[in-house]
């Protein structure tokens, strides 16, 4: 219609009309991206609402998932150094019981579980990262990628180095296994390895032993110092900044 229109107007040599009818096209085209814009703001709007939520639901479940294991790897990171400086003369002489076979056990575990944020991947893969407008947030949740990538990094390098105690020297240990309650999903049950008998006094003498110990110590400090603590910090930040956004208030401070 509207060509139709120019073209009489070019034919009959009218250019005021002419001018007009390009008027009326470039307002046209301009007012249409506009309100596709528009259109498209709208929508990334909303999906980047319903997409903070699915991200706090997806940080809390991590948080709760990892609180176990997060609480257990700090003990046995604490009871190990405890140990080495008692038998390098750094701690008075303590009685050595079955725990201490247990952190020897442990001294080589540094696995705290794949705690991914599905929301977060799926937002990657489908290149929509933009839709979160606020930069804080986005600068938070990249840092929380990096210390999760830091963290598996020097998980896997130290365990190269690790002496797995139980293996290496399981004539000085019995073992079985046994249900307990599963912290992570109340009213389950979950099986736990048990050391039924350990010659501690044994295994301390070994220099071989102590050795081992000293430098799985050495090994935990990494991976806890430059990989799960930062892990840690950075998914409470990621919380916090959610928090704010969505302007949730916790009764219990939910703190790894
Ligand atoms: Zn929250």
């Amino acid at each position: 219609m509207l060509l139709r229109s120019i073209s009489k107007h070019v034919k009959d040599q009218n250019w005021f009309a002419v001018g007009i009818d390009f008027f009326i096209v470039v307002v046209g085209v301009f007012v249409g991206i506009q309100v596709s814009n528009w259109n498209q703001l709208n929508i990334d709007r909303k999906d980047e609402s319903v997409l903070l939520h699915d991200l706090h639901t997806d940080v809390e479940s991590v948080q709760n998932l990892s609180k176990r294991l997060i609480k257990s790897r700090r003990n046995v990171f604490k009871d190990l150094g405890d140990l080495v400086d008692t038998f390098t003369g750094g701690k008075p002489v303590q009685v050595f019981d079955k725990e201490v076979c247990m952190t020897m056990l442990a001294s080589s575990i540094f696995y705290i579980g794949r705690a991914e944020l599905p929301s977060l991947i799926q937002l990657r893969s489908a290149g929509r990262m933009n839709i979160i407008g606020d930069k804080s947030l986005q600068k938070s949740l990249a840092k929380l990628t990096q210390t999760r990538e830091s963290l598996d990094i020097v998980s896997s390098s130290s365990s190269i180095y690790i002496t797995h105690i139980s293996k290496n020297h399981s004539q000085f240990f019995e073992f079985g296994s046994r249900f307990k309650p599963d912290v992570s999903n109340p009213g389950k049950m979950e099986r736990h390895p048990t050391i039924l008998s350990c010659n501690v006094e044994q295994l301390l003498s070994s220099v071989e032993v102590r050795n081992a110990l000293a430098i799985n110590l050495e090994l935990y400090d990494a991976v806890m110092r430059d990989g799960m603590e930062p892990w840690v910090a950075q998914l409470q930040a990621v919380h916090h900044r959610l928090d704010e956004l969505l302007q949730i208030q916790h009764t219990t401070k939910k703190v790894n």
